[in-house]
Order: C-alpha cells, then structure tokens, then sequence
C-alpha cells in the first residue's frame, strides 16, 4: 500500500480519436501501477467532475458557456488543436475534479498524484494546444476559495512552456494583485486589476520548457527557465535545483503542483530536450526531496508525453508514482 492516494478515472480517457496524444495512457498507467504492484486497488481514489462554480474560478463565463452548449468558433476549436465533442468537455470537468481531489488530499497526506491533468495551456477564456481546462489553476482557486491555503507554487517540468499557467497567475512577478480572498467576487477581480510592487501575487509560477517550441508566445512566469535544444539529464537538473532554491527563497507556497510532464524524454515526438527514462524519475524526485525537506505538500499531474513508443510515456508516468513512493516512504 501507498503511502499516498492516487486519483484516476476511466473518464480521464480523451476521446479525440487518433491523435498524438495519446489518450489512453491514463488508463494504461493506472493498469501498469496494478500489475506491477507497485500500487494496489486501495490506493486509488474515484474523483468527481468539478462543478461549475469551481471551473468559474478560472474561466470566463463567456467561455464556460460556449463550452457547455457547443458553440465555439471554428477558429477557437483549431486553436484547441483536439475534436470538439460534450464528451471532451466532461472528460475535462472530470481532470479538474481530478486536480482538485489531489490538492485537498496533498493537504492532508503531504503527497497526491493525480493520474491526469497537467492541462497548462487552458487560458481563462480560450482552451489551447490540446488543453481545454486549466485544471491546476482550477485546483489552486478551489482551495484558496475553501480557506485551505493562501499561496502556491506551480512547478511546471512539461517541455512546452506554461503559458497558460503564467496568464492565469501574472502577478507574482513583478506586479501586485490585491491578496486572495475567499470571496470568489474578488478573486475574479483579482484577474484584471493588476498594480504595482515586486513578488506579492498569490500563485508563483517556475516553468523549465524547451525555449524553441510551443507556444510561440510565452508569457511570463515568476520564474522561466527558457532550456536550448538538445539539454540533457545533468544540465536539466542542475537548472531544476536552481529554479527550486531561488523560488524558495523569494516565496512562501503553503502547496506545490508539479506538472509531471512526460515530454522532456529524448525520444519524444513533440520535445527537443535529451532527457532519459532515468533523468526524468531523477527530476520527479529532486521535486518531491526539495517539498519534503520543506514540509510543503505537494499535488501532482502529468501534462504531456508523446514518446515514439507510448509504453516509455506510461514507464515514465509510472516512474512519478514510485519517486513519490521512494521519497515519501523512506524514514526521517
Ligand atoms: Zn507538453
């Protein structure tokens, strides 16, 4: 038995038909945890879809409502770069009920993976790049809006840059937002209101990407790691420990989400980056030793993988869980 949960549904499944996401690995993941033993059936939570007030955190009205009756433009569903159906649409609700699920656990356990979402190119009033919900973002209001944290850390290891993630969360850079609130009125204020002053936002966000690639607009996080072609497992920790101690140190998350991606590995379709099967587990857990060691807890997704062969994508998701289970299982 873990000594963490696991979120997963069946409904994580993506039905976007032959695409190079490939959306059957949560299902894949979830089986190859079981057989392996590497987790029991005990070990997983069931997540809920996330209400519509919780999405409304993050996204626009506007866009929530063309979401739930069907009536995006052509041009907004290309940009989704993904088939438009209701079905979609719920397999998302569910990826944030997902994330949401992973939070609060984290809370309480120190540790929580969900077996999905990661979906950091969801802007507030346009989905993007195969994401059509931002269900970190989702998560992160969610438990500010219940009074459960104040502030939080992304920790974005996806290959492709989080700029979702920096659009939702502008302020911790050098602008200042009014501080969170667990009215949702002004959280939503909080979006458009952005003044002066250095790293007072609530939500910090650290991005390691590969520079040349999507997007091709980045907007910025508190902390980007703009990575050149071809960066190995050394270089890419040694980057990751940096952005890890110098966010530290200018900011105080009561949770870290760690978007796992699996898209940095050396034979990805999609990444540029030369990390191997055994430089990605490293990097899952420099992030889990560094939350550990700081007692602060941390919710987990897994964002993108597009591996040549889809079973090294699910070797490496595989691999989060048991770095997860080396860190946080061993004494001290
Ligand atoms: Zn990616």
């Amino acid at each position: 038995m873990l000594p963490f949960k696991l979120v997963y549904s069946d409904g994580y499944y993506l039905p976007i038909g032959a695409h190079v996401f490939p959306a059957e690995k949560y299902r894949r993941v979830h089986d190859r945890l079981l057989s392996t033993g590497i987790a029991g059936p005990e070990d997983f939570l069931d997540p809920q879809p996330a209400l519509d007030e919780d999405i409304l955190l993050v996204h626009s009205p506007a866009y929530v409502h063309k979401l739930k009756t069907g009536t995006l433009s052509p041009r907004e569903e290309m940009q989704l770069e993904v088939p438009f159906s209701p079905e979609l649409v719920s397999a998302f609700w569910l990826a944030a009920g997902g994330s949401i699920l992973a939070a609060q656990r984290a809370l309480t356990d120190r540790v929580c993976v969900n077996i999905g979402g990661g979906f950091h190119h969801a802007f507030p009033d346009h989905g993007e790049g195969f994401c059509m919900i931002h269900d970190v973002a989702v998560a992160i209001r969610r438990m500010q809006r219940d009074g459960k944290i104040r502030t939080a850390m992304t920790v974005d290891c996806d290959v492709h840059h989080g700029n979702g993630t920096a659009a939702i969360f502008p302020g911790a850079r050098a602008r200042q937002r009014p501080l969170p609130s667990v009215s949702r009125a002004t959280l939503s204020a909080a979006h458009t209101q952005p003044s002066a002053g250095p790293y007072s936002g609530d939500v910090f966000t650290v991005s390691l990407h590969q520079f040349n690639n999507y997007p091709p607009i980045k907007p910025p996080s508190s902390i980007d790691v703009d990575l050149p072609d071809g960066t190995g497992d050394d270089d890419y920790l040694g980057w990751l420990d940096n952005a890890l101690s110098s966010g530290l140190r200018q900011f105080e998350p009561d949770l870290i989400c760690y978007i796992a991606g699996a898209d940095p590995y050396r034979e990805d379709q999609l990444g540029g980056l030369a990390l191997t099967i055994e430089g990605l587990k490293k990097r899952d857990e420099l992030v889990f030793r560094v939350a550990r060691a700081r007692n602060i807890p941390v919710m987990v997704t897994y964002a993108g993988g597009y591996a040549r062969n889809v079973e090294d994508t699910v070797t490496i998701h595989c691999n989060t869980v048991i770095a997860a289970k080396e860190v946080f299982a061993s004494p001290g």
